[in-house]
């Protein structure tokens, strides 16, 4: 069942979720949770969502990401549930600059600066240790999902100057602008 998308200013995004035992993984409720989570992120068209952003304050959130050629530099990622999930920045990490996007902040992109090499520490639906471990753009798309776990919208990290309609995001900034790995 695709499920309500809070908006940007609803209080419960701006809270802290927090974990999720096995026993509640394995309940009917939360299974049906990460179900309507993957139906809403795919009905939205998104790369990802988080549990908090349809209003249940708990530590999950998904992504997946089908090639696309308007963005050729952001790779395919099959479809990922990750409960109670951990980010581990590697050292010396290069950076992700890309413009995000956020299905709570509808029609709004704006450019952040992430890590680009992390590994995502988590459970999988069933309750089982699993790890993911990112090199570009993708590692950014993780991290934008796990900082809605924790009440941080992309806006907060977003350079203000750049923050741009999806309108004026498609007439204005180029293709080669919209994702860049830094190196330096
Ligand atoms: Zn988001």
């Amino acid at each position: 069942m695709k499920r309500e998308i809070l908006q940007l200013g609803h209080p419960l995004l701006r809270q802290r979720s927090r974990e999720v035992t096995r026993e509640e993984l394995a309940t009917p409720e939360v299974q049906a949770l990460i179900f309507d989570l993957i139906e809403t992120m795919r009905a939205e068209n998104g790369a990802g969502i988080a549990a908090p952003q349809v209003g249940q304050l708990l530590r999950i959130c998904i992504a997946e990401v089908h090639e696309n050629p308007r963005y050729p530099s952001m790779p395919a990622l099959p479809l990922r549930v990750w409960v109670n999930p951990v980010l581990h920045v590697m050292s010396e990490s290069p950076r992700v600059c890309m413009y995000e996007g956020c299905l709570s902040v509808k029609g709004l992109r704006g450019r952040v600066t992430r890590p680009a090499r992390l590994v995502v520490e988590s459970w999988d639906r069933e309750g089982a240790h699993q790890r993911d471990e990112f090199d570009g753009p993708l590692a950014a798309v993780a991290a934008h999902e796990c900082d809605h776990l924790d009440g941080v919208l992309f806006v907060d990290r977003a350079e203000s100057r750049t923050l741009v309609f999806l309108e004026q995001f498609e007439a204005f900034v180029p293709q080669e602008d919209r994702v860049l790995v830094l190196n330096d």
